[in-house]
């Protein structure tokens, strides 16, 4: 089936209408109707091949809503009409440990992403939700309980909630906790509106001044502009958790200071080049930990997207046609969005 989409043939294009194909449903597909696509950092990031290894053309965007428009004959779990998500993957081993842990992000034998995953559709890579239609296993389609008339807002859970959700839940984030978020951008916003809906106290960290009010409306107990050293210094040895999103290196030391002791720094932003090595002593003489996480599993993305629809979170949204795509990268890289963009799908 023929689809409209807004992809890139090289690292230097800028991106533009493409058509692809997608496949018939199989026996456990389901096709999705794309409503909306949030625009994460990681599309960015790989459309522009700042990681290695961009497959050509990129069709980016795993931040997706929509509708069910078709189902194979072994589709359990939706109806045709239902609304749903689909996030980072598409698919996974299924048998490996972390696979049968529900933990598919971190699949042996690497999970499939949904654009520049593996793949026998043509042409030999996924491609991702800046198109009209998606095909996608029913395991890796999540259900929205959301009202309708948030679905946009609820895109960027599909990632951006996620990512920050699965850490925060890993290291036991709620009542009597003190967490930092760092970088108020897509993932930093939700960031610190779910800590503050698990029950921490919430802070959030912006190199930003101008960011301070939104922040604060967003649910911060406090803002910490992360560029004044005695506004740090007041943190110091106070935090369990440090969630970081940075999309660019920088010195980590300055937030590891900020831990107390066997509290952890977990990295989730992934800059196109390393963070110069932080100082190991700080890490010895208090057991405190750098760590990284990787979006979350299937069952706790459903987790995270109930808890968000009970709680009433949204993300905090600008609302573009497709044809703004390239100027909606430029203006994400100069950290000049509150805080995400989503593609309105029906402009393709
Ligand atoms: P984003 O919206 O662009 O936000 C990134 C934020 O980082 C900016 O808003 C800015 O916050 C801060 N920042 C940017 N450049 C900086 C610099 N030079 N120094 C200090 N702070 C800086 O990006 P995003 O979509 O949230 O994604 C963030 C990162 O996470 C990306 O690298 C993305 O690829 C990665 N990611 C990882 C996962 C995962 O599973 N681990 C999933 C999705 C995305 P302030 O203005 O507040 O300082
Ligand atoms: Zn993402």
């Amino acid at each position: 089936m023929s689809t409209k989409a807004y992809g890139t043939h090289a690292a230097d294009k800028a991106l533009e209408p493409i058509d692809i194909e997608r496949r018939q449903p199989g026996p456990k597909d389901v096709r999705i109707e794309i409503a909306y696509c949030g625009i994460c950092h990681s599309d960015l990031h790989q459309a522009r091949s700042e990681w290695a290894g961009t497959l050509y053309p990129c069709v980016p965007g795993h931040e997706i809503v929509g509708r069910v428009t078709a189902k194979g004959p072994d589709v359990t779990k939706f109806e045709v009409g239902d609304t749903v998500g689909v996030g980072c993957m598409v698919d996974s081993c299924g048998h490996c440990h972390s696979c049968v842990s529900g933990h598919e992000q971190y699949c042996d034998e690497g999970f499939v992403g949904t654009y520049n995953g593996k793949t026998e559709d043509a042409p030999g890579h996924t491609l991702g939700g800046y198109a009209q239609h998606i095909v996608v296993t029913e395991d890796f389609v999540l259900d929205i309980k959301h009202p309708g008339d948030q679905l946009a807002a609820v895109a960027p859970l599909l990632c951006a909630g996620i990512t920050t959700y699965s850490p925060l839940r890993h290291w036991n984030t709620g009542p009597g906790k003190k967490v930092g978020i760092v970088g108020i951008g897509g993932l930093g916003h939700m960031g610190v509106k779910l800590a503050r809906a698990l029950g921490a106290r919430t802070v959030a960290f912006t190199t930003t001044e101008s960011k301070r009010e939104a922040a604060l409306s967003l649910g911060a107990h406090e803002v910490v502009i992360s560029r004044d050293p005695s506004a740090m210094a007041a943190h110091r040895n106070s935090f369990d958790l440090i969630v970081n999103t940075v999309s660019a290196p920088h010195d980590l030391d300055q937030f590891t200071t900020l831990l107390k002791s066997g509290g952890s720094l977990t990295l989730v932003g992934l800059p196109e080049n390393p963070h110069p090595a932080p100082a190991y002593s700080e890490l010895i003489f208090k057991r405190k930990a750098i760590a990284g996480s990787l979006i979350g599993g299937i069952a706790e993305t459903q987790e995270m997207l109930d808890f968000c629809a009970d709680k009433g979170i949204v993300a905090d949204i600008e609302m573009i046609p497709v044809q703004k795509v390239n100027e909606a990268f430029d203006r994400m890289e100069a950290s000049d969005v509150k805080y995400r963009f989503v593609i309105d799908n029906s402009t393709l």
